[in-house]
């Protein structure tokens, strides 16, 4: 019975939350993390109120659904929702950010991102790296996701 490293551990998590995303086109999660405790998880789901993708169909826009709040954004909301504090943690996401998710994180002060599934966007990618995120996964030159038995210990800046 292997223990799970702690992005596995996160990873998985974020995999649990997907599963409750109401558009049927993508199910993503996210989960944020400070010291490795949950801040906060989010799913892509539709404003409070608003209909579900999942009841009357996806709101298509340019090939993209435009219904949901992404669950990184959700994961921020909720944050702001509860008084939660967002600076300094770590967003694990079960796909790789979209633009409008990354310049939130950024101004959200996360610290990283940690992605199972590479989709490929080179805006956000460099709007995340220029703010100095940190990104772990598979699209990564030095690979990626931490193994190992974690310290608990956190990098500086
Ligand atoms: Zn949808
Ligand atoms: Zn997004």
């Amino acid at each position: 019975m292997g223990r799970p490293a702690w992005d596995e551990y996160f990873l998985n998590m974020a995999g649990l939350v997907a599963t409750r995303s109401t558009c049927p086109r993508r199910q993503v999660g996210a989960v944020l993390v400070r010291d490795q405790r949950v801040v906060a998880t989010g799913y892509n789901g539709s404003p409070r109120g608003q209909p579900h993708c999942s009841d009357v169909g996806c709101l298509m826009v340019d090939g993209h659904c435009k219904r949901t709040v992404h669950a990184e954004m959700n994961a921020l909301l909720q944050c702001a929702f509860y008084g939660a504090v967002s600076s300094g943690g770590e967003m694990f996401c079960t796909d790789f950010p979209c633009l409008d998710c990354a310049k939130a994180m950024v101004q959200a002060g996360v610290r990283a991102v940690i992605y199972r599934d590479s989709y490929p966007d080179p805006h956000s990618r460099a709007t995340l790296t220029a703010a100095g995120v940190a990104l772990r996964g598979p699209g990564e030159d030095r690979g990626a996701i931490e193994g190992g038995e974690g310290d608990g210990g956190s990098q500086p800046g």
